[in-house]
Parts: C-alpha cells; structure tokens; sequence
C-alpha cells in the first residue's frame, strides 16, 4: 500500500475505531473471559485458553470455556500451577468441542502450569524463546506449551489427542490467528479491550490475527492484494497497517473484526449497508455497490 493511501486511510479508521459500540461487541467476544480477572498471572492464562478455543460459534465454544474456568476456581493461575493429570481427568470428564478431546485441553493446562511453574508467568517464557522472527518466537512459545506437559501420561488416563495442532498451533503454516489474536491481548493497551499487561513485548512488533472478517475488509481496502489467509498475509496487511500507525498497527484489528462478525460487512456486499458504512469512499467494492 502506498504512502499516499495511508494518509487518505488513517483518518477514516481512525474516526471508524472511535465510533464502534466496544462494550456490546466484548460480549460476543472470548475477550469477555480474561476481563474476569485482575491479576495478570490469571489474565494472561485465562486469555490463553479462551483464544485458543474460540474457533467457531462463540454461543458453542464460549459455554466450554466457562465451564473449565468454574472447575479451576477463582485464582485459574494457581489452580494450573498445583495441576496434575488426575485433576486434569477429573476437570475434562466430558469435554468436546468440535475438534478437541480431553486430552488437547489437558495438554494445554498443564503445559501452562509446568510453564508456571519453570517461568512464573507466560510472559517470561515468551521473552525466553523471542527472535528476530514474530513467526519462530510464536512457534517456539507453541512448542514449549506442549513439551511442558506430560503427553503421554496425559494420553495413558485421558485418551488419544484429536486436534491438539488446531488447539495449539504452531505457526510455522497458516496465519496463527488465534496466538496472534492472544498476543494482541497481552501486549497492548491496556485500553477497553485488550490488557497491556506483558511489559516487555512492544505493540509495535504484533502481527494482525488474520480471520475470514478482517481478509475480507482488508482486501476491500486495499491492506492486500492477495486472496488466501495465510501468515504472508498476515505480515502484508499488518505492513499496511504500520503505515497508518507504525506504534500499534493492530489497534485496528477489534473494530475491523466485529465490523465483519456483526453482519455490517458480510460476504456480498448489501446495499444499505454500504450505503451507511463510513469506510465506503475508499472501499473497493462497497463503492460499486448501487445503493
Ligand atoms: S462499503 Fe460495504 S463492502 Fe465496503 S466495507 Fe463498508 S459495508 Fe463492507
């Protein structure tokens, strides 16, 4: 994207991102999990489970999410850092969501709390494993999750794995966007919608999460040319995004994303949408649509 299009586009998003409603969109939004919470050891685990199965319908995977939450009580830190996989088993009896088992969830519990444990929060074992490459550290953050659990006892009580690469994964194919997504949580704002609370990664560094509603909306506003989601995508959106806001080119990402899920920007352009839409003078399509 050029120069020229950053500056015709800053102002626009800018005015779009104040005007969104964000307190009734945080309820359609996994989001809603980690703000449950003040301390940032809960935080930051509580939001780590929640984006990495929110995939989906938010009304299936939110009530999964809750019902864990419930078994691990009010501090969810502790509770995973005194975890073990008779607890796990216990935790998990019943549990299925689309493409995970038990066994998926407990590898990510417990790899948190053996993490916990070795690191004393999260943060620290992201920084231990960060690289010139947003794409490696992610991988190396994913791989330390699941090294740190006890797999094969985990599969020995609990049963086989069946999604564990979707549940976690990681990023060396695809666009990660649920890790990205938990990333833009942890490291910006803090603000209404994301925590602010790992200090020592910049906002400026984050990689938009990539999903079917910002790809659209990008791709409408010229962010990218390309047609599939993928982590180049990613990368080139976000590149046009730094020339709006080189500090915090993701801060776009909430508006833009619930723009989409809300039905305002859906797939064939409707009409009287487009016609309201405050994007429409600079979007692609929306400016062909015949009001
Ligand atoms: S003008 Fe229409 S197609 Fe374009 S972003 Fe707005 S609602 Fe979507």
């Amino acid at each position: 994207m050029s120069a020229r299009r950053a500056a015709l586009l800053r102002p626009l998003l800018d005015g779009f991102v104040e005007s969104r409603p964000w307190r009734d969109r945080l309820l359609a939004d996994p989001i809603e999990f980690p703000h449950r919470y003040d301390d940032p050891r809960d935080i930051e685990t509580v939001a780590l489970l929640s984006a990495s199965l929110a995939y989906g319908r938010a009304d299936l995977f939110k009530p999964k999410i809750a019902g864990i939450l419930d078994g691990l009580g009010p501090h969810p830190a502790n509770a995973l850092a005194a975890l073990d996989v008779t607890g796990a088993r216990a935790l998990l009896d019943g549990f299925v969501y689309r493409f995970n088992l038990p066994s998926d969830v407990a590898v990510l519990l417990l790899g948190m709390g053996a993490t916990l444990q070795r690191h004393g929060s999260l943060e620290a074992a992201f920084l231990a494993g960060r690289t010139a490459s947003w794409q490696a550290t992610l991988a190396t953050f994913a791989h330390g999750l699941r090294d740190a659990a006890p797999e094969k006892e985990i599969i020995r009580k609990l049963g086989p794995t069946r999604g564990l690469h979707h549940l976690l994964p990681f990023a060396e194919a695809g666009a990660a966007k649920r890790l990205n997504l938990y990333l833009r949580w942890m490291v910006r704002g803090a603000d209404e919608i994301d925590f602010g609370v790992w200090k020592g990664v910049s906002p400026a560094d984050l990689i938009i999460p990539l999903d079917t509603h910002v790809m659209r909306i990008s791709r409408w506003l010229g962010f990218t040319t390309r047609n599939t989601i993928g982590w180049a995508t990613a990368e080139e959106v976000t590149a046009s995004l730094r020339l709006l806001d080189p500090a915090d080119p993701v801060r776009y990402d909430f508006a833009l994303c619930h723009y989409g899920m809300s039905g305002a920007c859906p797939v064939k352009p409707v009409p009287a949408n487009c016609a309201r839409c405050p994007l429409r003078s600079q979007c692609t399509v929306g400016r062909r649509v015949k009001a």
